[in-house]
């Protein structure tokens, strides 16, 4: 008895010896985990199928959301390429990091969370499409593509070169972020890898592996495929991004590519056989040739998405192969959401839903219970606290954005935000989307049209497709009220200054020219 009771004592003695040694060193139980951010550029919810999908599988991202936290409500500050990426790197709205339309140089002198990272021990990876045109900073390693990146054979930049790699763009940027993660980094330090994608960016250039699928297939348009916006402001009449009047003969692959070896031409010509097809198309005339076009649009979207999942699919057995998913949170997100004929459209930018909300999916090892689908309203100015706070390291106080982290392990947080603001500043660029700001509660969206000086209201729960607005209605002035006062209060909470910038007149950028090349924005 007294024997024993000594060994437990020694036992215990034993416990506290190792319980202090665990929490001084870093073992593998307590390592900071690593961190892989898989993000993609325009890919809608709507075409993933963890999202509910009609139109295809993404069995790869499904298992992520299987496995871990699906959020329904990823809202971007700013629905627009490089505003986006800005905003992540920062935890920042666009006015305050400097980004708020494509074009610009990122200021790369900034506080960014991949240099806090850094600062915090970890080692520090970019790879895939960076487009903000300075050059990376806060990073260990990096090949980038050039500008937007071809689909085929692209350009990649690192601090030293910059060297053609042939071959099809999401594959190359997938044996490269497997390249480093094997042979790159140091095995004895945490890591973040920022794994980029161009597609399924415009104009949806589909691998050698899918260039063929759905081809059999005709696709539902949505019920506001022909919108005619009488329930809007006049801005979404202004718009230039309708799949029924301008996508141009690139975008529905009537010419081929320009990049292309020889052997890469010969496999394009003979899956879009575009002779034919262009004959086929000139013999069409209004619905069926709308409906001609969504098809070619949504097969050629779809193929560039299966491609990203195949190859997400490659790096989660990776990581399961290493042993390296124990310990590391995998993130999937886009910079934006996406039009797939809603309103007519493709492209962003707008405050309505599709492109307001991105897909956000965290898998993070022992802290997010499997298969949990969370609403609460959060966003990409979220994320770099958040990869902080999973770091454990400390998050600046001017970083707007809140820490998701406790969402993470908890599955929900009813009072994290109560109203998102949002603000949209590129016009006219190619696609004359006016410049807007406004607030999204949980139900109800208040947006103003600030270059013309006009609103839409809008009941979510009511009118989910917003077709509707019903801003300046006598029986919603009480809520109309409450949200502007609430859209101020944001303003002011964000440090929002009045957007001062002349806003011309008249004609929109071209919307045909800078696509043909892979360098336009
Ligand atoms: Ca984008």
């Amino acid at each position: 008895m007294i024997k024993n009771t000594l060994r437990s004592s020694r036992f215990v003695v034993l416990l506290l010896v190792l319980g202090a040694s665990l929490s001084s060193c870093s073992t593998p139980d307590t390592a900071p985990p690593n961190i892989l951010l898989i993000f993609t550029d325009d890919h809608a919810s709507a075409a993933i199928s963890a999202y509910g999908s009609t139109f295809n599988n993404t069995p790869n991202i499904d298992r992520l959301a299987a496995e871990g936290m699906l959020f329904e409500t990823a809202l971007v500050t700013n629905s627009i390429c490089a505003p986006s990426r800005a905003t992540v790197l920062t935890g920042k709205y666009s006015h305050l990091n400097g980004q708020m339309v494509n074009g610009p140089a990122f200021d790369g002198s900034q506080q960014t969370f991949p240099k806090l990272l850094q600062a915090a021990g970890y080692t520090t990876a970019m790879i895939g499409k960076w487009h903000l045109r300075s050059a990376p900073t806060g990073f260990d390693h990096y090949q980038v593509l050039v500008g937007q990146g071809p689909y085929y054979n692209p350009p990649i930049r690192t601090p030293t070169d910059t060297t053609i790699i042939e071959g099809y763009t999401t594959d190359i940027l997938t044996d490269l972020a497997l390249d480093w993660l094997e042979d790159g980094r140091p095995k004895d330090k945490p890591f973040l890898l920022m794994y980029q994608h161009k597609a399924p960016h415009r104009n949806w250039q589909p691998g050698p592996d899918h260039i063929d699928d759905f081809m059999d297939q005709e696709f539902e348009m949505p019920a506001t495929f022909y919108d005619d916006h009488s329930g809007h402001s006049s801005a979404p009449a202004q718009s230039v991004m309708r799949i029924d009047q301008h996508l141009n003969a690139n975008d529905l692959k009537i010419t081929p590519p320009r990049n292309l070896t020889d052997e890469q031409l010969a496999r394009w010509n003979e899956s879009y056989d575009p002779r034919n097809e262009a004959v086929r198309a000139s013999g069409l005339h209004g619905a069926e040739l709308d409906q001609w076009k969504f098809n070619r649009y949504m097969r050629d979207y779809l193929r560039a998405v299966q491609s990203v999942d195949d190859n997400i699919g490659r790096v989660l057995d990776y990581l399961d192969e290493t042993g390296l998913a124990d310990n590391t949170v995998v993130i999937y997100a886009s910079d934006q959401g996406w039009y797939l004929g809603e309103h007519g459209w493709y492209d962003k930018r707008w405050m309505y839903e599709p492109s307001l909300k991105t897909p956000f999916i965290v898998r993070w090892p022992g802290q997010t219970e499997a298969g949990v689908r969370n609403s609460d309203l959060v966003s990409n100015v979220d994320f770099a606290p958040t990869f902080l706070d999973i770091a454990g390291a400390d998050i600046p106080a001017d970083m707007q954005g809140k820490s998701l982290v406790s969402i993470l392990k908890e599955g929900s947080d009813p009072d994290f935000r109560d109203a998102f603001y949002y603000q949209y500043y590129e016009y006219p660029a190619s696609h004359c989307v006016r410049r807007h700001y406004g607030v999204r509660t949980d139900r109800y969206k208040l947006i103003y049209f600030y270059g013309i000086d006009e609103w839409e209201m809008y009941d979510l729960q009511e009118d989910p497709d917003e077709v509707s607005s019903i801003y300046g209605m006598e029986e919603h002035a009480v809520l109309e009220a409450s949200l502007k006062v609430r859209l101020d209060q944001l303003r002011e909470e964000y440090e929002v200054p009045e957007d001062t910038r002349p806003i011309p007149d008249g004609v929109c950028g071209s919307d045909v020219t800078g696509w043909m090349g892979y360098d336009a924005d």
